[in-house]
């Protein structure tokens, strides 16, 4: 059975990256009747940020990706948060030790900053194990000493000595990594917390996942996680890897991180805690105004696409089109006006009605007028196709909630005269005399009106609509009109009239 599992690590926002990976683990999932698991890996106490789970599972729900098990909605292999594993790791640990693929380390983390300090390329591994102090360097007894008497010590991976790991990347082929290259990675930590190397691969395997996406800055680690499998006894249960591209900058340069401290590097939304460290802004692409289903598509995109020219996909088109082979090795641009223009897509698919509540919140921001749900849903019709955020309802529309306060008067005025005064106030008698109060009704009498007067269409148009409007913007006049409603749009005529 198919099982992926997305495992965060709750020490901050959830960025591009990280949201993405949990998309295409989900679609994957969906597309062939598996399982998605969410579990948090939060063995890293020192970079443990409170709140962050729950704003982690906050922004799937948000995307609209449900977690099949999780440590909400734990499954039949919990406990779904790797703290509440800890009793578990150790054993495997000490197996790995015994079986002399792993060792004690006594170092202390003074004496490891003394090595830094001494030597700037310090690097634990084959060349220097056997000067450290370790169950490798010291006589069995002192090791065995120092365990009684209870000294904190890490247990390291013994990275073989000229080998080589080599592993199948779904995306990527046929990996391989100079095992002389990799460093003894510490596998358990003197707190008694697995480090994630150990913990993802014991947990992987106990929670049988089939399946691994995740981003490529995890590739060089699969090299211990292979080994690990390995040395554990479990290869054959070993997951398939995909190493997703990375997420870069339009220009194409450099990773994506969250310290790039532009829109790039925005969480989905907006975190309820200050990061000092890294001073990420609190704004999100929620509060920017993405709608999820724009975000869901514009992610998917970043390094997948399905052969076509096809751009817009609903979840369940992603679900079903979704395939590995179509998932690219190079990295992904991700472009913010690519993005935008993904949400003024999606607000144009979305029906009045689904975008009726944040339409309502945005006009309550403004102002404290009521409007009737018949009449937001018969503006939002006329202005939903120039709206890049929902935001942007206000600017484009609060003319039909509030009557403009100034009006462009130089387009009122330029090359007024006293001939089109008396035309308008002539149309405003009239239009108080209108049978139908329809856009094409309007349309007609407006026109032939224009044509009885001898003047210019271009002449009266523009004033028009600024007496309505208040500047040279917004849909077709008759529409305006026909929304307004006849009162109000005679009282504008008459209000402007300079
Ligand atoms: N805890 C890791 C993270 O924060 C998981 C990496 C993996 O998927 O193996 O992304």
């Amino acid at each position: 059975k198919v099982r992926v599992r997305f495992a965060p690590s709750p020490t901050g926002g959830l960025h591009l990256g990280g949201v993405r990976t949990a998309l295409f683990n989900y679609l994957f999932a969906r597309q062939r009747g598996g399982d998605f698991i969410l579990r948090i890996e939060d063995t890293d106490q020192t970079r443990f940020v409170p709140g962050a789970e729950d704003y982690i599972t906050d922004c799937l729900a948000w995307c609209g990706i449900h977690a099949d098990e999780s440590p909400n909605n734990p499954g039949h292999y919990g406990p779904y948060r790797q703290s509440e594993r800890k009793a578990s790791y150790r054993e495997y640990a000490e197996q790995l030790v015994d079986a002399g693929f792993a060792y004690y380390a006594f170092d202390t983390a003074e004496e490891l900053d003394e090595q830094r300090r001494l030597h700037p390329n310090f690097r634990y591994s084959h060349e220097n194990r056997l000067n450290l102090r370790n169950s490798l360097s010291l006589p069995v007894s002192e090791t065995t000493q120092l365990l009684a008497a209870g000294v904190p010590h890490t247990v390291r991976i013994k990275m073989p000595v000229d080998g080589t790991v080599s592993f199948e990347d779904m995306i990527r082929g046929r990996v391989l990594f100079d095992t002389n290259l990799v460093d003894d990675k510490v596998l358990l930590k003197a707190d008694g917390m697995p480090t994630y190397h150990l913990a993802v691969v014991v947990d992987d395997k106990k929670m049988q996942i089939s399946h691994v996406f995740r981003g490529e800055e995890w590739l060089p680690s699969a090299a211990v996680h292979v080994l690990l499998w390995e040395y554990l006894g479990w290869k054959d249960d070993m997951p398939s890897w995909a190493h997703l591209p990375l997420i870069l900058k339009p220009d194409g340069n450099g990773k994506l991180s969250k310290r790039d401290g532009d829109r790039l590097g925005f969480p989905v939304y907006a975190m309820n805690w200050t990061d000092s460290k890294s001073g990420e802004t609190t704004k999100g692409f929620r509060e920017m105004g993405f709608l999820p289903q724009a975000f869901v598509n514009m992610l998917a995109l970043l390094g997948w696409n399905d052969g076509t020219e096809q751009e817009l996909f609903t979840t369940d088109e992603l679900v079903a089109k979704f395939s590995v082979d179509r998932i690219s090795k190079a990295g992904a641009k991700f472009d913010f006006e690519k993005a935008k223009w993904f949400n003024h897509e999606w607000i144009k698919r979305s029906s009045n009605e689904e975008l009726l509540p944040q339409v309502r919140a945005v006009v309550a921001q403004h102002t404290e007028a009521t409007v009737g749900d018949e009449y937001l849903l018969q503006v939002l019709d006329l202005v939903k196709e120039r709206l890049t955020y929902v935001e942007d309802f206000w600017t484009q529309a609060s003319f039909f909630v509030e009557r403009p306060e100034k009006y462009d008067t130089d387009v009122v005025k330029s090359k007024w005269n006293a001939e089109k005064a008396a035309f308008f106030q002539q149309v405003a008698h009239k239009l108080d005399h209108m049978e139908q109060w329809d856009a094409p009704s309007l349309e007609a009498f407006f026109k032939a009106e224009i044509a009885a007067s001898g003047m210019k269409v271009g002449e009266l148009m523009m004033p028009f609509r600024v007496m309505l409007v208040g500047g040279k913007f917004g849909p077709d006049v008759f529409h305006i009109l026909a929304c307004l409603g006849r009162e109000e749009s005679i009282a504008r005529i008459h209000a402007a009239l300079p």
